[in-house]
Formats: structure tokens, C-alpha cells, sequence
């Protein structure tokens, strides 16, 4: 197989592979025509003689993958996984976009937290990293983060995570204020 980046110009075609074509429905063994690094045509079977094709005998062919719920550990254990490492591994697996939950540490719980983690994703500059920022204040149930500014800076949701938000009045508070501005809340619930 040749260096995928010698065939990023030009056209070419990725053959030989199993089609996953969600907008169809459907699933099939055929090629992929690509001009100018898009995809410009779906056939079943071969790819046409004469062209330069990639085999991709074995793989199969997706859209990029959302992974919504991904532990990338920087700030506070990167000795677990950083951003960087994270988004290499997504995007080995075919992962292009991926939400990061907020138990680092110390907690995304703030603006400059979730812009920190933005700017980290952005130097690795494999995959869409979407933030998820902290539902309370260092996800301990006991006052609300500032969901506002969060979002202001590039947080796609809400949750604290592994652990519920213990009081119901609590959740309710930030469910009403989520519903103003039509953004989400993920609830870990247990
Ligand atoms: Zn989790």
C-alpha cells in the first residue's frame, strides 16, 4: 500500500473495502473515488482499471466516528492520557469527533478549563475534541458551575460525570437553565 498523504491530491481510489453508507442504509463490498481529498463517487465492486486505487482489503469504510463519552485525563493525570494521546488513538479507530468528560483535575468546571482543553485538542489537531464541562463546582453536587461561560468557550454539554448530581433541585436548576439556551445535560445516573 502507498503513503496515504503521496495520494491526498490528485484522485485516486480507496478499493476492495466494505462501504458503511449510513445516509443509504446500507452496507457494501465496493470503492471509493476521491478528487481533491472528497469523496466523489461510491461504487459497488472494483474501483475502474487504469486508476491508482488503495487496497483496502479487510477494512471497512465509515464516516468518522462520535465517541460521546471519553476520558482524556489532562489536566491532572496525564499519566493516564493526554489530549494528544486520546485524540491519536480516536483517530486510529476511525474516532474523528469526541466528547471529554470533565473528571480531571482539577474538574472542567470553568471557562478557562474548557478553553485549555480546546487549545490542547486544537495543538494535537487529529480529531474534534467537544468538551463536556461540569454540571456543580468540582462535580460535588453542591453549587452550580457556570454553564454560561462554558459554553461560551466551546463546552458541548454537561455532566458530572461519574457521579449523579446528588440533589434533585440542584439537576432541576441546571436542567432549566440547559433548556434556555437549548444545550445539554448528560447525566450519569446510577
Ligand atoms: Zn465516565
Amino acid at each position: 500500500m502507498k503513503n496515504w498523504h503521496e495520494n491526498c491530491n490528485g484522485v485516486w481510489w480507496l478499493g476492495n473495502v466494505k462501504v458503511v453508507d449510513p445516509e443509504a442504509g446500507r452496507v457494501f463490498a465496493g470503492a471509493v473515488k476521491v478528487e481533491g481529498g472528497r469523496i466523489a463517487e461510491l461504487r459497488e465492486g472494483d474501483a475502474p482499471n487504469g486508476e491508482t486505487v488503495l487496497d483496502g482489503e479487510g477494512l471497512h469504510l465509515a464516516p468518522g466516528l462520535i465517541d460521546l463519552h471519553v476520558h482524556l485525563r489532562e489536566p491532572g493525570f496525564e499519566e493516564k492520557e493526554t489530549v494528544a494521546t486520546g485524540s491519536r488513538a480516536a483517530a486510529r479507530g476511525g474516532v474523528t469527533t469526541l466528547c471529554s468528560m470533565p473528571n480531571t483535575q482539577p474538574i472542567c468546571d470553568d471557562g478557562s478549563k474548557v478553553a485549555f482543553i480546546r487549545a490542547r485538542a486544537a495543538e494535537a489537531g487529529l480529531c474534534r475534541v467537544l468538551p463536556v464541562g461540569a454540571v456543580t463546582k468540582a462535580s460535588t453536587g453542591d453549587e452550580l458551575a457556570d454553564l454560561g461561560e462554558m459554553l461560551e468557550n466551546g463546552a458541548v454539554a454537561f455532566s458530572d460525570d461519574g457521579v449523579p448530581v446528588k440533589s434533585a433541585v440542584m439537576m432541576r436548576h441546571a436542567m432549566e437553565l440547559c433548556r434556555t439556551w437549548d444545550a445539554l445535560i448528560m447525566s450519569h445516573a446510577e
